[in-house]
Parts: C-alpha cells; sequence; structure tokens
C-alpha cells in the first residue's frame, strides 16, 4: 500500500509568512556565497562584544554548578535584581528568554480567537505575527513620517472597540527611532483610563539607546499600573543578543498566567545567562553611556549621509539604531520600482546592500538601515547607495 504522507501545517499559521528580514537576509548570503561582494546593514544587533565582566559571571556561575534547572519564572537573584530596577516586587517580574517570548507569554496567556491588539506601524516584525499566533487580530495603525511615526490620542480613540484588549508601545522604537515623550505617553494614558478592559504592554528594550530623554511608560501613565506590562532586557543594551533574557513586569495575577504559558514552552531561562544578565544589571552606567556616546556620532554620520541622497528623505531617529528613511521620491513608473521590496531586491541586485523593505515593518515606501555596524561599513553602504541612486534616471 503506497500511502503518502503529507505535512500539514495548523490554520494558525496559514497568515504567518516568512519575515521579509529573513528573507533579505538569506538572499544576501545566498549572494556572497556566490562570491558577489555584499555588505548586509539589515541587522538589528550590536556590533560591541559582551562586557567581559558578565563573560566571567557566566563562567563563575557555570564552575559553581548553576546548572540545573532554575525557577520556572527566573532565578530570586535576578528576579529581585530586575524588581528593584522597576520598583515593583518580584512577584510583579518574568524572567523569559529574550524579551520576545515575553511577548509571546502575555498574548498567549490573555488573548481568545478574535482579540484585538493595537499596533501603531511601523512596527517590529514580529508583534503582529506573535498575536496572530495567539490567534487574536492585529490592528495596524499606520503613524507616517509627519506624525513622527507615534501614535495619537485621537487616533487610539478611534481605533478602541469592545474587543481591544492590548495596545502595543515600544519606544524606542524598531525601526523608526521615534522616542514617546512623558506628555505623549500620557496622552494615550488618559485616553485609555476611560477603556478599561485595555491593557498596554510598553516595550523598552531600546531605553538604553535613547539619544533623547527616555520615559518609561508606567512613570508617564501612573494610573493604568494595574494593566500594564513593560517588556525590557539585556540584549541590546549590554549586546547580549545570544544569552537570551529578558522580562516582563507587571501586576502579579498577569505574571502567573504568563509563567504557566513560559513553563509548557520552554521552562525557566537559562541559568547561567540569568547569571550573566544580574552581571550586567550591576555594572555602572558607564559603558552604557560610551556605548551610547558611539552610536550617537554613527547615527549622524548616517542621518546626514541619507538626507544628502537625491530621492532620500531620514529624519533623525530619538533613539535605538536604525534610519528609517522616506523612499516615496525612487519609487514610481519612471523608475520600474513600484514597491520598496522591490527597491530593496534592486539596490541588493545592482550595489550589493542588503536593507529592509519598510513593509516588513508595516510601512511601506521606507527602507530600515541599522547603524550598528562600523563607521567603515556604514560609510561603504552609504557610497553604494549613492552609487545606485545616481544611476536612476532623473
Ligand atoms: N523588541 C524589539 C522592539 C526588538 O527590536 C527586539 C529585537 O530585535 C526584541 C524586542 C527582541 O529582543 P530579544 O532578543 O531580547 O528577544
Amino acid at each position: 500500500m503506497n500511502i503518502e504522507i503529507q505535512h500539514r501545517k495548523a490554520r494558525r499559521l496559514s497568515a504567518i509568512a516568512l519575515s521579509e528580514i529573513v528573507q533579505i537576509s538569506e538572499k544576501a548570503r545566498a549572494l556572497k556565497a556566490q562570491g558577489r561582494d555584499i555588505l548586509a546593514l539589515s541587522t538589528g544587533e550590536p556590533d560591541f562584544p559582551t562586557p567581559p565582566e558578565v563573560i566571567e559571571a557566566a563562567h563563575r556561575a557555570a564552575l559553581e554548578g548553576q546548572t540545573g534547572y532554575p525557577p520556572t519564572a527566573g532565578t530570586p537573584t535576578l528576579r529581585a535584581r530586575v524588581a528593584a530596577k522597576h520598583g515593583v516586587a518580584p512577584e510583579e517580574t518574568l524572567i523569559s528568554t529574550g524579551a520576545k517570548q515575553v511577548i509571546a507569554n502575555a498574548m498567549l496567556a490573555t488573548l481568545d480567537p478574535g482579540d484585538e491588539v493595537i499596533i501603531p506601524a511601523p512596527f517590529w516584525t514580529s508583534y503582529a505575527d506573535i498575536v496572530r499566533m495567539a490567534e487574536g487580530v492585529p490592528i495596524v495603525l499606520p503613524c507616517g513620517m509627519a506624525q513622527g511615526f507615534k501614535l495619537g490620542p485621537e487616533a487610539l480613540e478611534a481605533a478602541l472597540t469592545a474587543r481591544t484588549r492590548w495596545v502595543m508601545l515600544n519606544s524606542p522604537s524598531n525601526p523608526s527611532g521615534a522616542v514617546y515623550s512623558a506628555g505623549e505617553f500620557s496622552a494615550l494614558g488618559k485616553v485609555l483610563e476611560r477603556h478599561p478592559q485595555v491593557w498596554v504592554l510598553s516595550d523598552e528594550i531600546y531605553e538604553h539607546l535613547s539619544y533623547v530623554p527616555f520615559t518609561t511608560f508606567p512613570e508617564a501613565a501612573p494610573a493604568l499600573r494595574e494593566r500594564t506590562l513593560v517588556v525590557n532586557g539585556v540584549s541590546k543594551a549590554w549586546s547580549m543578543t545570544g544569552w537570551r533574557i529578558g522580562w516582563g513586569v507587571g501586576p502579579a495575577a498577569l505574571i502567573r498566567d504568563m509563567t504557566v504559558v513560559q513553563g509548557q514552552v520552554t521552562s525557566g531561562a537559562c541559568s547561567i545567562s540569568q547569571a550573566a544578565a544580574c552581571a550586567a544589571l550591576d555594572m555602572g552606567p558607564e559603558i552604557l553611556s560610551e556605548r551610547l556616546a558611539d552610536f550617537l556620532a554613527r547615527r549622524d554620520l548616517v542621518v546626514a549621509g541619507l538626507d544628502a541622497l537625491p530621492g532620500i528623505a531620514c529624519p533623525e531617529p530619538g533613539g535605538a539604531f536604525y534610519a528609517f528613511p522616506d523612499i516615496g521620491a525612487c519609487l514610481g513608473n519612471r523608475h520600474g520600482m513600484a514597491t520598496d521590496t522591490e527597491f530593496c531586491a534592486w539596490l541588493l541586485d545592482t550595489s550589493g546592500l542588503a536593507v529592509v523593505p519598510g513593509s516588513a515593518f508595516g510601512m511601506p515606501g521606507h527602507f530600515r538601515l541599522s547603524f550598528a555596524y562600523s563607521r567603515a561599513q556604514i560609510a561603504d553602504g552609504l557610497s553604494r547607495l549613492e552609487t545606485a541612486l545616481g544611476a536612476l534616471p532623473a
């Protein structure tokens, strides 16, 4: 008997495509393997090393035998450290395998099919897909360059429905670099005070990469503390993307439910990485300010370089390490490229430069260029872009 075995994926996966960031990175890798000279400025990963103090702490933890299953919600030491940082009790914290898992835990723990999650665009690519995976409905609200890429209170009010469960905010933002002021956060908070069914997820993973004053959402909207989940972690500020430690800070009942989810998916986050994260949090602020100053200089280089190119308008990002220029003037019939995705594919083909199309972040007509690369690589990227654009019909 000849039985054909077919893989059948779950319905909840049907609307989730391979991320455009992964697609462009894979194409860049394939071209490189063919011997092409490729420069990828597409990844959101700091180019600094993990601080040696952190690596030493991990080494010590391993030698001391911190190698068993850690408690599901995190080691008492790291939870206490995170609780102190955020001014909450340890029961209001959950340590996860990266900030991404915190977000997934929250959505899986709270969404019922059809529940809506408001996501201002441009947004970090995973938000909408995590919501879909949890069988929720992402309600994407475009917040363009004219609004500083930020959600305003009127647009928020207009998007709220009886099914709205969460609003996902991200400041500083990946990919736009937008940073909400205390007043802007507070105005959003005032709207939500009238809608008690709605919770706020405030992704503050780029807290220490802000070139303008940073505000944490609960401080700006204290009336919403009982329904706010702050997401943060060590990945970006201490160059620890591979250590996979992030945390959530929120009401104890939510944290308990998120811990149930995590307990059935991964259990506690890596014990050695948790010891390393404690060491990172215990380091002084000097390392953070040194790295911030370095990124600021690179930001200025990139913004000035991009803004000077024909057809490109680059606003100044207030935080994170991405430029998100408008390339609308490079698109259209005259140039033979209708979309940002075509533009990025053309750029990779003609100049070997890989950047990510804005549509990957829910905002077509832009691309994202990461400046978490060396000055030489940034200069090389700008010059490739200049050459490519120079070849376009005027
Ligand atoms: N949130 C934002 C806005 C990000 O840009 C990223 C990573 O790119 C994450 C969360 C995920 O962080 P982690 O690597 O700690 O999972």
